[in-house]
């Protein structure tokens, strides 16, 4: 499989590429230059397979032989240890948790497979390799967690001061060893700007094996697709789903784009977001006018140009309105996040978070226009990773932090303070 650049088809590169420099030098994003429904002998037997073999298969669909079958299988099957069940909140209302994995966010499963996929990739090179990662939340933990001790590897992460929550801090700041975090006086939108800004440096770049692990990187979206499948499977035989999913970069959007292409029937797509809508309004009026980011408390989501907006518009083919017959965005504050944490508490006991409360409300609004459809809410993170939130909105009761979190509490924290210039990270080099 070869991947091409969104600003130019014709450029070409294989996965290693693709993988290990993230962004191709025109500033453009890898895609898989064909997307191929699966076969007939898939759709025998997908229903029955555990979600490990079910991901093999999606990823292999994707991948072609850019890696040999059975690297594939052990890199799914190491990556892909837990599971995303669907729990409902009513016939119509289904939450599909993707907070079951070490970090208890779906970022688990991107970055997983990319840990081990690079490393495979690399395994031959001489040369450490560096992961340049900006987070806004769950990015930074997943990615250190997946890399932590991989050898051959180090990971520095930038996050905005103040712009994540105290255990997300935790989870960035207490691994040590081949992971440094950088606390960045600015925003996310800075975080991320100050990664691109040396990316484009390819000089830099190659000097010190820089790679990227944020969502523009291809390897963490394939494994994100297995998940709309396994989502799909634990519906009644024949169901086409409606997925609303709570988005900030969109890489969660775009990987189920890629499921759809591969042949997963799907009703429609809903994209969720908090007040930094800057997808809805392009759905809207067709004028796309990214903002600078402004905090709610759904923060994984505060993203002002999200990064895989370029993919999207390239599925479609920039054609706005074949993206809106397909997709259809709203926009949430956080007045109305809160109301919803409470009303989903007091109507079905469940404990949902403030991005999975974001997703609520536009399955909600959908279902209210179209109420015999059946729809997926992601379930983005586990409640217990916004605590302060929950208990605003629940008290200190229902909310229930798990050990592999709980115990990040009395780790101290180990971080770099450092400003919004994107030369700062060269001192980290
Ligand atoms: C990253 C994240 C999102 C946004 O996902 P995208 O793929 O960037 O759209 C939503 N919710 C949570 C909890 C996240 O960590």
């Amino acid at each position: 499989m070869q991947f091409y650049s969104t600003n130019n088809k014709d450029l070409r590169v294989d996965l290693k590429e693709a993988v290990v420099r993230s962004l191709p030098a025109d500033n453009g994003l890898y895609m898989p230059e064909t997307i191929t429904p699966l076969p007939e002998t898939f759709w025998e037997t997908w229903r029955d397979m555990p979600l490990n073999e079910l991901g093999f298969h999606v990823a292999k669909q994707i991948l072609g032989d850019s890696i040999p079958a059975d690297a594939l299988k052990q890199i799914v099957d190491e990556a892909i240890t837990f599971d995303a069940p669907l729990v409902p909140l009513s016939p119509q209302l289904q939450i599909l948790e993707l907070f079951h994995g070490p970090t208890l966010a779906f970022k688990d499963f991107g970055a997983r497979f990319m840990a081990r996929t690079m490393a495979y990739l690399t395994k031959d090179d001489d040369k450490e390799l560096t992961v340049l990662v900006a987070t806004s939340g769950d990015t930074g933990g997943a990615v250190a967690s997946a890399f932590h001790n991989v050898e051959g590897t180090r990971v520095i992460i930038l996050y905005p001061k103040g712009g994540v929550s105290d255990l997300q801090e935790k989870q960035l700041t207490t691994l040590g060893g081949n992971i440094t975090a950088l606390e960045v006086d600015g925003s996310f939108d800075d975080c991320q700007a100050m990664v691109k800004a040396n990316f484009l440096d390819r000089q830099l770049m190659e000097e010190h094996n820089l790679t990227s692990a944020n969502s523009i990187n291809i390897s963490r979206l394939i494994p994100q697709a297995f998940y709309y499948f396994h989502a799909a499977r634990q519906l009644p035989e024949g169901t086409e789903p409606v997925f609303v999913i709570p988005s900030g970069n969109f890489g969660n959007l775009t990987a189920g784009l890629f499921a759809q292409k591969l042949g997963l029937p799907v009703r429609h797509w809903v994209a969720a977001t908090n007040i930094n809508d800057t997808v809805p309004r392009y759905l809207a009026d067709g004028n796309y006018a990214p903002l600078a980011s402004t905090p709610t408390i759904s923060n994984a989501m505060d993203v002002g140009a999200p990064s895989n907006f370029a993919r999207m518009k390239n599925l479609f083919e920039n054609d706005w309105e074949s993206m809106r017959e397909n997709i259809s965005g709203l926009a949430f504050d956080d007045d109305e996040t809160r109301q919803a944490i409470r009303a989903v508490k007091d109507q079905t006991s469940y404990t949902i978070d403030p991005h999975g409360a974001v997703g609520v409300l536009a399955a909600e609004a959908w279902l209210q226009a179209s109420p015999e459809d059946i729809c997926i809410v992601l379930e983005t993170a586990h409640p217990s990773k916004f605590l302060p939130t929950m208990e605003q909105e629940l008290g200190s009761g229902p909310v229930e932090v798990p050990e592999r979190l709980a115990c990040l509490s009395s780790l101290p924290k180990v971080a770099h303070a450092v400003s919004n210039d994107p030369k700062e990270i060269l001192t980290y080099l």
